[in-house]
């Protein structure tokens, strides 16, 4: 397997979003390397301690590669991009002290993804992995207080309404993808990434 060569071609801005494939895989050293930060995420599970693990997805000879991996706290991670590197996009993993899977980008992660330039971001919660694509149609920078305000309430209201974590993540992740033109995909780790909304 490797990554879809498309998608790298779409990353480095050499094809348009219509050419980019409604299903996406990577390669097993992508998906080894980052089911490797989630099972460290949860390594202390069992004691009720969990940490975000993340790192900077890199291109290099043609390859996307997971690169710097780093820790953070149960609550977050902060990755230091190099001066050098003109490329960012990221991926992180989103464990819960309590068990839960399936929780997808939160409005810090939107609001971050946007003002940072990434051209895709990358999130892990168990067997879920959830990706968000820059467009054309994203906005260079949105303030962080609003888009955390509109997760928290379209989460909230999918939940109350009984959905599951993940079926919650990917109504309000879809939403806020739609309101800030960020194409979005969803899938199981170690299969295909499938498209829920391009604009
Ligand atoms: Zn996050």
């Amino acid at each position: 397997m490797t990554t879809t060569p498309a998608l790298i071609a779409y990353l480095q801005g050499l094809i348009p979003l219509d050419e980019l494939p409604d299903t996406l895989g990577f390669s097993n050293a992508m998906w080894q390397a980052m089911e490797n930060l989630w099972q460290r995420s949860i390594a202390n599970l069992d004691m009720g301690l969990v940490i975000e693990w993340g790192g900077l997805l890199e291109i290099s000879q043609g390859r996307l590669r997971l690169a710097r991996p780093v820790s953070g706290t149960a609550a977050g991670l902060r990755l230091i991009v190099p001066s050098t590197s003109s490329f960012v996009s990221s991926f992180h993993t989103h464990p819960d002290s309590q068990g839960y899977t399936g929780i997808g980008f939160s409005g810090a992660d939107f609001a971050d993804m946007v003002n940072q330039g990434e051209r895709i971001s990358l999130v892990q919660s168990g067997r879920n992995l959830f990706a968000l694509l820059r467009t054309e149609d994203t906005p260079v920078t949105v303030p962080v207080l609003k888009w955390r305000t509109r997760m928290n309430s379209l989460f909230e209201q999918a939940y109350r309404a009984r959905r599951s974590i993940l079926a919650a993540s990917l109504i309000a992740n879809r939403m806020i993808s739609q309101d800030l033109g960020l194409a979005f995909y969803y899938g199981r780790m170690f299969r295909q990434l499938v498209e829920v909304y391009r604009p």
